[in-house]
């Protein structure tokens, strides 16, 4: 068997050009969904994610403002700048860019953001509506990952789906959202022991570990669904998964790549949650 590829990319641009045209229709309602990004400090790898949502933001149409603090911001003055987006209307959507420096307290600074705004779904109120299968903003690694699912009309009701890795923001919330699709689904972490023995019975596989190749294709069954969160840059400084592709790809029924997989959903879905809470704002929805 040779697992059919999951292009996120492809994905991410047919549902970016739907989003174009709603923020049109948007806009001709005097609507403009706004998302403000908050990054602070000089780290290259943040610089170019924030860099990523600002021209995603352009393309569709959604306002995008940057405010750039520096690495000596203190925590009090973030949940300054944080509570004053809070209160202005003309805001939608809020992120700060993670991590933070080690003097600011992440969580302190994720409880900040009003839960209305929190468009990357962190907040342990969107958390808890998830976690009860309540509509909410769903954190957006996660939701493009069933996104890209049902965009292959992949059955999840009764399907044994693995996940390997435990983070906030990936691990636990796909997992959660699986469950929420009725999969029965098993955690793995770095304290699981003989993983191989789950993720061979699994019918659909997430790995999010941040490790090179972790899993390969001895360590799944036929016909399964692999989703490659990973990212990693080899030695030549091109990027990789999680996942080794090839071997993989020989048992799977269908696979995504990295790059162009899940990597764009994510971007996608951080937009779609910054148009759905300025419908949410103004009572469209
Ligand atoms: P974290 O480092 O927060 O979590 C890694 C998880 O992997 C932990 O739960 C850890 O277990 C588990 N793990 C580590 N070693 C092992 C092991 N030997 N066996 C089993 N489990 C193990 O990572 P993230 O979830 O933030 O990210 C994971 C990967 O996904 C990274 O490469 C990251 O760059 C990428 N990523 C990609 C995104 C995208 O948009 N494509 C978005 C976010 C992340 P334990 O909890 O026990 O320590």
């Amino acid at each position: 068997m040779t697992g059919e590829i999951i292009y996120g990319n492809e994905l991410a641009a047919n549902l970016r050009e739907e989003m174009k045209q709603e923020v049109e229709q948007l806009k001709q309602k005097n609507i403009t969904p706004s998302l403000t990004v908050i990054l602070i400090g000089d780290d290259p790898a943040s610089q170019s994610y924030v860099r990523g949502k600002q021209k995603a933001s352009d393309k569709v149409g959604v306002d995008s403002e940057l405010i750039l603090l520096p690495e000596s911001t203190t925590q009090q003055e973030l949940v300054d700048r944080i509570t004053k987006l809070n209160q202005d209307e003309s805001v939608h959507g809020i992120l700060v860019q993670l991590p933070l420096p080690n003097h600011i307290d992440e969580q302190v600074i994720i409880e900040t953001i009003d839960p209305n705004k929190d468009v990357d779904g962190f907040h342990p109120v969107n958390i808890g509506r998830m976690m009860t299968g309540k509509d909410t903003f769903y954190p957006c690694t996660p939701y493009g990952i069933i996104t890209m699912l049902k965009s292959k009309n992949i059955e999840i009701a009764g399907k044994h789906a693995v996940i390997v890795g435990r983070s906030n923001i990936v691990g636990k919330p796909v997992g959660q959202l699986l469950l929420n699709e009725n999969a029965t689904v098993t955690y793995c972490h770095s304290k699981t022991k003989d993983m191989k023995q789950y993720t061979r019975d699994a019918d659909i596989v997430i790995v999010a570990v941040g490790k090179m190749h972790f899993i390969t294709g001895d360590d799944i069954k036929d016909g399964a669904v692999v989703i490659d969160v990973g990212i990693n840059r080899k030695e030549d400084g091109k990027l990789t998964g999680d996942v080794e592709f090839e071997s993989a790809q020989q048992k799977a029924s269908y696979i995504t790549p990295v790059p162009k997989g899940v990597g764009p959903m994510t971007i996608t879905m951080l937009l779609h949650n910054t148009i759905k809470s300025a419908k949410k704002y103004h009572d469209i929805l």
